[in-house]
Formats: C-alpha cells, sequence, structure tokens
C-alpha cells in the first residue's frame, strides 16, 4: 500500500548581532551515526537536525500550516516571506499499517517576529528536545536531510536576492 502525506514547514530567519540564523529543531529521535564496519564500538547516536514542519490540516493553507508549526514546534512567531520549495521522500512507516508513504512538504520562508525560541508546551517537548538558533551559513552542512539542506540554501539565496530583507528584521542582542 502507498499513501501519500503532505506536510509544511518554515525556514525563520533572524538577523542577530548583524548575522543571519534560522531556527532548527532536535526531534526526539536518533539515528546511528555511520561507523566502520567491523567496529567493536557501538553506534554512536547522534542528534536529527530538522527545520519545523508538520501535517497540513484539513481546511488548512500550507503557508498557514508553516506558521502554525514553527509557533508550536520553536515557540516563535514569524511572518510569511515568500514559498521556498517543496521537498519530497519515501519512507516506511513503522508503526500501524506498516504503508509506505510518498511524502511532499512544502517550506517556506519567514522572517523571525517575537517569542523566545524553545518556548513550547510540555506535550511538545515530547517530539522537539531542543530547538536553536543556527548560523545561516552552516545550515547546509548542520540539517541532517539533504532536501532540507536544499531548502537551506534557498533561503541563502533569497537572502542574497533581497538584502533589503535585513532592514525589516529586529536586531537584538541575545
Ligand atoms: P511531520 O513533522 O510532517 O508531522 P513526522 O514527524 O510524522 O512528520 P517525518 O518527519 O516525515 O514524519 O519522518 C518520517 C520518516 O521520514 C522518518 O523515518 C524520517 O527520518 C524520514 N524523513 C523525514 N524528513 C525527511 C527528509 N527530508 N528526507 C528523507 N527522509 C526524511
Amino acid at each position: 500500500m502507498l499513501v501519500r502525506e503532505f506536510s509544511a514547514g518554515g525556514v525563520v530567519l533572524r538577523k542577530m548581532r548583524g548575522r543571519w540564523f534560522l531556527a532548527v529543531i532536535e526531534p526526539h529521535m536518533t539515528r546511528p551515526k555511520k561507523t566502520p564496519k567491523r567496529s567493536n564500538r557501538p553506534p554512536k547516536q547522534t542528534a536529527l537536525v530538522a527545520l519545523p514542519k508538520g501535517a497540513i490540516d484539513k481546511g488548512e493553507k500550507p503557508e498557514q500550516t508553516a506558521l502554525r508549526e514553527v509557533s508550536e514546534e520553536t515557540g516563535v512567531q514569524a511572518n510569511l516571506v515568500t514559498k521556498l520549495a517543496d521537498i519530497k521522500y519515501y519512507y516506511v512507516r513503522n508503526w500501524g499499517d506498516g504503508a509506505r508513504v510518498f511524502k511532499i512538504v512544502s517550506f517556506y520562508l519567514l522572517l523571525y517576529r517575537s517569542g523566545r525560541l524553545g518556548n513550547i508546551s510540555p506535550e511538545m517537548r515530547i517530539e522537539v528536545q531542543n530547538a536553536y538558533w543556527l548560523p545561516l551559513e552552516d545550515a547546509s552542512n548542520a540539517l541532517s536531510y539533504a532536501g532540507e539542506r536544499e531548502v537551506a540554501k534557498g533561503a541563502l539565496q533569497y537572502l542574497k536576492a533581497h538584502p533589503e530583507l535585513g532592514d525589516h528584521a529586529t536586531d537584538t542582542t541575545h
């Protein structure tokens, strides 16, 4: 069985002390780090680094989902700037029906408005173990998924083409 899933998420940009950062989360899930074959050591668990995203609710526009999920998963409020890209992948559910899933995630470029990163509900803490501001130039290396790394590159390109975006950004020191 093949099912489809549609999610939406955001690259939330924030300028602090003249540098651009984006909000990333560590979803509560670890994956084994590549270890050399025949190593006796147990595989090291490294945290996933991902963009905030989530399922598009019935009647919701993907950009609304992106803003809502950003708020729920990171604790910050943001404004919509533009659409960046759709990323697509397959995975197999390791629960319930075990279906193969074709997933499309629409990502939007968002600008930080207010709130404190990590200020999330206790329920959300179960899903998100950490949220932090990552320097934008590090994103294409630090994000765990290739699709999300491409999305972050798109954000950097947009910023280069629209340097005025920083003029309206909050430039705080923390
Ligand atoms: P959502 O955040 O949309 O509610 P979810 O947490 O239920 O979704 P995903 O984050 O899509 O589910 O994760 C489902 C599977 O897909 C996991 O095995 C995850 O490692 C993998 N996955 C997540 N994002 C990507 C991606 N960008 N590229 C490839 N695989 C991914």
